[in-house]
């Protein structure tokens, strides 16, 4: 159908689906991962997305990110970290299925799956342009410094080098950890003060008619100061009520079940996509939308939004927040209709 004249002008809306899942990703001996960034999906400036997952005992190694903070919710399986902050503080902390963990921007990580199965998880960065596979990693660097400075520097001699790794090892395999954590190698080191892990799946829902969601903003989870998390469950045939945030991307991915998106980006433009387990969705801030559960499963999806702090308007609320006699007006309904509507913000509708 031809575009009326008014919006001819508009470039059509960005292309807001894509299936990480699907993807070949990066394969080592000790795990892989997916990794959806502006290349893969350039939409996604504000944040990227990688899928990783570790064989018992695969470790990630020790690394850090120049330009994004990490974030990650555990699907399946046990993972250790140790993480060390620029103030010295150091942590090593277990993580299980409905866990999240958050490394600020630059602070040194490692990950190990502790088995007995293997771990899934999905990272979630705060910039679009970062790529996991461009990270810095200690194996990428030491491999490329010099014996002599490394022997000068580590107390071992030149010749201990020879047999490190010359380049990037990425995912190692790994010894499986035993339960009981060894303890850190400087036991004099402090314990962070602000802890990078948060039990997401533990908190209490706030619970709708048609499902429940649980949210980690910086509020509930001090450290994590540029992302909000959310876990949304959506009964069979519940509509995620229109909505759009003032304040933030939107960056889902989909665990189970599915769902229908629709998004609306001014000037006549609206698109709708399905989606299902291992598809990512992004909707650009500001940018109007609805999730309309599909399937007889419920549908479980992971939402990352690029602030800190969770903003809203629903249509609802709006709506409700409007006299009478003007919204009969900017509709052409009668007062009666008017009075039907709703007069508070529903969530997510039966
Ligand atoms: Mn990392
Ligand atoms: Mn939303």
């Amino acid at each position: 159908m031809p575009q009326s004249e008014p919006y001819k002008r508009h470039r059509p809306l960005q292309k807001f689906k894509y299936d990480i899942e699907a993807s070949e990703g990066r394969i080592t001996a000790g795990g892989s991962a997916k990794e959806a960034n502006v290349d893969e999906f350039p939409i996604s400036e504000s944040m990227a997305g990688v899928s990783m997952r570790l064989r018992p005992g695969g470790l990630r190694e020790l690394h850090w990110h120049a330009i994004a903070a990490e974030w990650a919710f555990v699907i399946r399986g046990n993972v250790r970290t140790t993480v060390i902050a620029p103030n010295g503080q150091a942590e090593q902390a277990d993580f299980g299925p409905g866990d999240v963990w958050y490394f600020p921007k630059g602070h040194g990580h490692a990950l190990q799956c502790l088995g007995p199965e293997e771990a899934h998880f999905v990272l979630v960065f705060d910039d679009g342009h970062f790529s996991e596979f461009g990270t810095f990693s200690i194996t990428d660097w030491l491999g490329h410094t010099s014996p002599q400075v490394l022997s000068r520097n580590l107390n071992l001699p030149a010749t201990a080098f020879s047999s490190i790794p010359k380049d990037e090892a990425y995912i190692v395999q790994g010894r499986v950890p035993p339960a009981t954590a060894e303890k850190i190698r400087n036991g004099g080191l402090s314990e962070n003060q602000f802890p990078h892990k948060f039990r997401l799946l533990e908190t209490h829902p706030s619970v709708f008619p048609g499902g429940e969601e649980r949210l980690v903003s910086s509020l509930e989870f001090p450290i994590q100061k540029t992302l909000t998390g959310v876990i949304q469950d959506l009964k069979p045939g519940a509509l995620r009520e229109l909505h759009w945030h003032p304040n933030a991307d939107e960056w889902q991915y989909y665990i189970s079940g599915q769902a229908r998106v629709t998004i609306f980006g001014a000037h006549g433009r609206v698109a709708t996509e399905e989606f299902k387990p291992g598809q990512i969705a992004f909707i650009k801030q500001g940018f109007g939308h609805f999730v309309e559960q599909v399937g007889n499963e419920p549908t479980r999806l992971l939402i990352l939004f690029n602030s800190p702090v969770y903003e809203e308007i629903s249509i609802s609320e709006w709506l409700a927040a409007n006299p009478p006699a003007l919204i009969a007006d900017n509709f052409g309904l009668s007062a009666e209709q008017v009075a039907l509507l709703p007069r508070a913000g529903k969530g997510i509708i039966a």
